[in-house]
């Protein structure tokens, strides 16, 4: 068969099942609100939970780092491409979430593959060695490409139940007597499907009672959770307790892109000789470094950025559910408004863009059958009386399409 019968078989497939993507340009910078086809729309679907990606302190440190500092490195870390910016930023994320040392990375895609490839597949003087990684079932994908890195020889890899206590024990438990030389539990600080949290106090409690080292992705909880915006970790009171924490610079703090990995000294000294997205992919650039160091700055000056995200969140969420919406419970900016149907999600999105209301709609085979839902993300650059303009047209729709009864 011709590869392009191969693929548009696949495409058509993936059309016929209602998950090929999309994309809609904005005309407009990120923000609470965009332009979309020639209208003003109110942004629900952005992981710009701070609203970092266009503000002014922002974009001036990065238009600063640039003439100071340069377009681009040309180069990794090791050889040219670390600035004094680069220092200055790991040291900075150090400080912020209680850690001893932070090593950047292009994403946190890409750091999610380093740690596992430097951790699982490395001797270390061991001839004959296994580590065992339990991984949350919902997961982020870069987790799991991550892990397929890790051989089968030299890394058992175990799926527990999303959130599940008692099947992540049962299998610490199992594997008590074993002869690992690692134990590793793996988890997404914040899921992005429904916005919870892990229950990190009790993982906490399970690896301490077990063995295990923690390694958390905090993407959407950096910047978002917690009194301070110091994420999951600071939520459940165990800032500066987890071995491991991943985070982006792709999200809350500025949006622009980058990723990290925060933990012991030596561990971070470790993955600058062995992560191998680190030692043969580019150095972030100038821009990016500067901006991230202003975001981080502003969060930690500016409390009122935090407490805007979550009064919105707050808000948000009491009003949507008095509307007769139903969502999933919790605090996170992440709010997922439960319609069923997939067709009913894709009606309501497209109705609710008309009404200058962005928001995506997740549906199989991204969420179970029958649970599709519009997934809300709530940000600090949203004004009241843009979450007010977003409601409307919640009402609405909802009624049009009797998701919700008239009053
Ligand atoms: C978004 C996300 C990533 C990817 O972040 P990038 O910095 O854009 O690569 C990784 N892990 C989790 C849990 C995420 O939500």
């Amino acid at each position: 068969m011709q590869l392009d019968e191969l693929i548009t078989a696949e495409l058509k497939r993936l059309g016929d099942a209602n998950s090929l993507k999309y994309e809609t340009s904005l005309q407009s910078a990120q923000g609470g609100i965009v332009k979309v086809n020639g209208k003003e729309a109110v942004m629900l679907a952005s992981n710009n939970y701070l609203g970092m990606s266009n503000h002014p302190a922002v974009i001036k440190a990065a238009i600063n780092g640039i003439k100071k500092f340069g377009y681009g490195l040309a180069s990794v870390r090791f050889l040219t491409g670390t600035q004094t910016i680069h220092i200055e930023l790991e040291r900075k994320i150090s400080k912020f979430l209680k850690s001893e040392d932070t090593i950047l990375f292009s994403s946190s895609f890409a750091a999610n593959i380093a740690f596992f490839q430097a951790l699982a597949n490395e001797k270390l003087g061991y001839e004959n060695y296994k580590d065992v990684i339990y991984s949350d079932q919902l997961n982020h994908a870069s987790i799991i490409d991550g892990q397929r890195l890790c051989r089968p020889e030299t890394a058992d890899r175990k799926i527990y139940m999303h959130g599940d206590l008692a099947d992540l024990e049962r299998l610490l438990l199992e594997d008590k007597d074993k002869n690992y030389r690692l134990r590793l539990i793996a988890t997404d600080g914040v899921f992005s499907m429904e916005g919870d949290m892990a229950p990190l106090q009790k993982i906490f409690e399970l690896a301490k009672k077990y063995g295990a080292l923690i390694f958390i992705d905090d993407a959407h909880g950096i910047g978002v959770c917690g009194k301070s915006g110091r994420g999951t970790a600071e939520n459940f009171g165990l800032l500066g307790e987890i071995d491991f924490t991943v985070g982006t610079l792709g999200k809350a703090i500025g949006g622009a892109a980058g990723g990290f990995i925060s933990g012991s000294r030596n561990f971070i000294e470790y993955m600058r000789q062995k992560g191998r997205p680190y030692i043969f992919s580019n150095s972030l650039p100038p821009a990016v470094v500067c901006g991230s160091i202003a975001a981080f700055d502003l969060l930690i000056k500016d409390k009122s950025i935090i407490k805007r995200l979550h009064d919105n969140t707050d808000y948000f969420r009491k009003e949507i559910k008095r509307l007769g919406f139903d969502i999933i419970g919790g605090t996170h900016p992440i709010v997922p408004i439960m319609l069923g149907e997939a067709s009913a999600a894709q009606e309501m999105s497209n109705k609710l863009l008309k009404e200058g209301v962005y928001i995506k709609g997740l549906w199989f085979p991204v969420v179970p059958k029958g649970k599709a839902r519009l997934r809300a993300q709530i940000s600090a650059s949203l004004k009241k009386k843009d979450i007010d303009r977003a409601l409307e047209a919640f009402e609405k729709v909802g009624r049009k399409m009797k998701i919700i009864s008239d009053k």
